[in-house]
């Protein structure tokens, strides 16, 4: 191995090897540094790929890499304890070149990923820790491995260790994070027949549903759940953010069982053989968590720089086009043989006036207004629920006498003036 490379990436998800990917189609000489076994060993995501910003990297990647399904039905499950208002979107546009979104598994999906950066030029080494960051003179200059000798050094280093991000921590970039900015969610793959699923779904064959779970699936905490089509399994998950998991003093695994029994969930999922249980943290906190994403010589992106919309679960994709655009810059950099700060810079400016930055902003208040304001999902929803109930019972009571059981069921004035300001507040920090 070389002593020095121009580049050196830590961690082998979307970021890093998006970033090194492009790093070496530019000629750029590029480490990328993975502590698992193999890249994606290590990752957890429910599953849903975005075309548009893996196509900025590999165009037509869609017809090599290992895809589960084209999604063509988002649903949109609001539930209560024994029922559920569901809200859809199929497009057959979907269906067909060029696709929307694929779900993927990751450990197939980044190892494909990462061997086609490696066929552009980066040098992959696995199972090798990174423990710590070089730094002279106030500039980072290579990294520290839990290999004998393991110092190696590099005109940039770029840090996609993911959402802990001890490594950008010990940079001073960020303090620990909250428990109501980080999101702990668990996963199932549950082995199916193909057949049912495209059965159960309503699908033709080899199309690709997802169903996202609000309400009750959290037992009304902030969080939500996800159930998605693979092939020839199911991917079924919940998350919530920690704070509201140590104030409702409930177990990650108890909510997991609680989403699989549930009468809205179970008759998709029967038969399932469980194949993998995963767990893994999530950046929840939005704009404001955001750290410091540049420093001399250093640069921070995907979920080690919290880029998540949890709003619409996109990370991936914030990933990617993290990784894609601090490779532009470190491209840009060696041009002018300037690694210092100001000339990396460059990359959080393109960050923000990508629709990453602006996804960000947009959404910046969003998680914590709903985190603190618990009524959306422990009474809105059943609300909703119960109305829909009232409404298509066709029990004799008239349709006039069903909208004032319903009006009566929402409360007193000022219990209606109180919902009102809600949805008003809700629409300010979605807006
Ligand atoms: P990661 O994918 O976490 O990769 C970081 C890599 O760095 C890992 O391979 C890790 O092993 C390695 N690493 C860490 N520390 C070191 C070290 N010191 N030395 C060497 N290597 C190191 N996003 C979507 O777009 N769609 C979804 O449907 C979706 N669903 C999700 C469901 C769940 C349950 C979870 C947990 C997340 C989901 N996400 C989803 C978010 C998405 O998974 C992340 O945003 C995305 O993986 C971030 O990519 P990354 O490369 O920044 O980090």
């Amino acid at each position: 191995m070389p002593e020095k490379f121009d580049a050196i990436v830590v961690g082998a998800g979307p970021a890093g090897i998006a970033c090194a990917y492009e790093l070496a189609k530019a000629g750029v000489s590029v480490l990328l540094i993975e502590r698992g076994e193999y890249p994606g060993s290590k990752n957890v995501m429910g599953g849903v790929l975005y075309r548009k910003m893996m196509e900025d990297i590999v165009p037509g990647f869609h017809k090599e890499a290992p895809l589960e399904r084209p999604i063509v039905e988002q649903r949109f499950m609001m539930m209560d304890k024994a029922s559920a208002v569901t809200f859809s979107y199929k497009g057959m546009e979907w269906a067909e070149e060029p696709f929307n979104n694929f779900t993927v598994l990751r450990a197939k999906f980044d190892q494909w990923f990462a061997q086609k950066a490696v066929e552009q030029g980066a040098l992959l080494v696995c199972e090798t820790v990174v423990l710590s960051c070089i730094v002279e003179n106030g500039k980072v200059v290579g990294v520290r491995t839990d290999r004998p000798d393991g110092e190696i050094r590099a005109d940039v280093v770029v840090l996609a260790d993911g959402v802990n991000s001890l490594l950008a921590k010990s940079l001073g970039f960020h303090k620990e994070f909250r428990p109501d900015e980080v999101a702990l969610a668990t996963m199932e793959i549950l082995k199916l027949d193909k057949k049912i699923i495209e059965d159960r779904f309503s699908l033709e064959e080899g199309q690709g549903c997802t169903i996202e779970l609000f309400g009750d699936a959290t037992k009304g905490i902030l969080g939500t759940g996800f159930l998605y089509t693979n092939k020839d399994t199911l991917s079924i998950g919940v998350g919530t953010l920690l704070s509201g998991l140590i104030k409702h003093k409930i177990k990650p695994y108890e909510l997991m069982e609680y989403v699989k029994r549930h009468p809205m969930i179970r008759p998709y999922i029967q038969g399932g053989e469980p194949q993998e249980y995963l767990a893994h943290l999530i950046p929840e906190g939005g704009f404001k968590s955001i750290p410091k994403v540049v420093g001399a010589g250093v640069l921070v992106v995907g979920d080690a720089a919290q880029l998540v919309n949890a709003i619409h679960r996109e990370g991936s994709n914030m990933a990617m086009t993290s990784g894609r655009l601090a490779a532009e810059t470190i491209i840009a950099a060696k041009g002018r043989e300037d690694f210092s700060e100001a000339s990396l810079d460059e990359y959080r400016k393109s960050l923000m006036g990508s629709f990453v930055g602006q996804d960000m902003k947009k959404y910046k208040d969003a998680t914590h207004h709903f985190d603190k304001f618990p009524q959306y999902f422990e009474q809105y929803i059943p609300m909703m629920n119960r109305a829909a109930s009232q409404m298509l019972t066709v029990d004799g009571a008239s349709k006039r006498e069903k909208q004032k059981k319903i009006w009566r069921d929402i409360g007193n004035f000022r219990q209606k003036f109180r919902i009102a300001k809600d949805f008003y507040r809700a629409w300010r920090v979605m807006k």
